[in-house]
């Protein structure tokens, strides 16, 4: 199997039926020299630096019915909340002063927010802070509403793919959500120019080495900025409440091989990798990531903001965790930065 990672080194691509063979046979001997690999190419670009990036979770309403997720609309027991422009603001601002330059407004796919009142929080958000970069994660709008919100200043965007195969999407999702229209969304947010992010979670029901073929060779064609994957995690009140969660090994060692596939991917160790293991997300660093987006929602909203089931971090202050991050990431050799932490270009 080393040679197949050999390969994917020198030509930062592989066959369907070798992404295949290397996902079947995964193994830990083999992680070590994926991990190995995998930092060296991260080394080249970001050094040791770790980018840090404000969550706010400004809104759980979601028109959506993805089978696996938490805040799907037939979530009836779902308490729902949504923030104001100000408590937005108010997230910033606290944001601010603790060293973030990243702010990232996800949400459900809630459509009481207009592209109006979106571009008016986009644009209060640059500027009250020039000097940060705004992600957006507000799921599948059309190319106006993505034209609207980057001409207002919006910076990046993260609309995980979910999985790349028509029959696999299909299993997760209800039948008026569609692959094909959420990989046009990726192409145009793509060609309008924001620095975008695909991904998918690992171990989600119905998932095999194929369908995961599928999405590393969807990856390694489009070309991604940033690539969001984390463990599958059933939520109890959702249709596969009971079915397998993911495995934090598999999400590592995808981890390595898209940093060897892409070197200058801006790749976070997400919180539900650190949901399913105490070290989770210095795991993830050590597997090639360079990104962590620590919680910036109101505390007393934090616990609706449930996608899935035991999420960490949902009652502490973010001064806290974020010095917890700092002295962890110190512990094994990395820097937390305050930057606005762009991707690279190659060249
Ligand atoms: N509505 C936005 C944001 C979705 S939440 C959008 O459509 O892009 C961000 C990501 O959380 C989702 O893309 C999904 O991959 C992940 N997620 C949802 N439910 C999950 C679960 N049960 N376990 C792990 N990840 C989940």
């Amino acid at each position: 199997m080393k040679e197949l990672v050999d390969k994917l080194h020198e030509t930062r691509k592989l066959e369907k039926k070798e992404w295949v063979q290397l996902i079947q046979n995964r193994n830990d001997k083999l992680d070590e020299y994926i991990f190995e690999k995998a930092r060296n190419e991260r080394e080249q670009y970001y050094g040791n630096q770790v980018y840090i990036r404000g969550l706010i979770e400004f809104t759980n309403y979601c028109k959506n019915d993805c089978y696996y997720c938490g805040i799907r609309r037939s979530n009836k027991r779902a308490e729902r909340y949504h923030l104001t422009e100000n408590q937005i603001l108010d997230c910033c601002d606290i944001g601010y002063e603790l060293g973030f330059r990243t702010f990232v407004l996800q949400g459900g796919e809630d459509r009481s927010y207009t592209d109006e009142t979106l571009v008016h929080i986009i644009e209060s958000m640059k500027t009250l802070y020039p000097d940060c970069a705004v992600t957006l994660s507000i799921g599948e709008r059309s190319h106006e509403s993505y034209r609207a919100y980057f001409d207002a200043g919006a910076d990046r965007y993260l609309l995980r793919h979910e999985t790349a195969n028509a029959n696999h999407y299909r299993k997760l999702h209800p039948e008026e959500l569609t692959l094909e229209h959420r990989m046009q969304c990726l192409a145009d947010l793509k060609q309008i120019g924001y620095q975008t992010g695909c991904g998918f979670m690992v171990g989600s029901p119905y998932q095999t080495a194929e369908t995961l073929a599928d999405d590393m060779v969807f990856i390694q064609n489009f070309q991604p900025h940033m690539v969001g994957i984390g463990p599958f995690i059933p939520h109890h009140q959702t249709p596969f409440a009971e079915k397998e969660g993911g495995s934090v090994e598999l999400t590592l060692t995808l981890l390595g091989l898209i940093r060897i596939m892409i070197p200058n991917i801006l790749l976070p160790a997400t919180t539900a990798l650190g949901t399913l293991h105490p070290r989770g997300r210095e795991r993830g660093m050590a597997a090639g990531a360079n990104v962590v987006m620590p919680n910036l929602s109101p505390v007393d909203v934090r616990k609706k903001y449930l996608l899935y089931d035991n999420k960490i971090c949902t009652g502490d202050e973010a001064a806290e965790s974020l010095q917890h991050l700092k002295e962890t990431m110190k512990a094994i050799g990395y820097e937390v930065v305050t930057s606005r932490g762009d991707f690279i270009c190659k060249e």
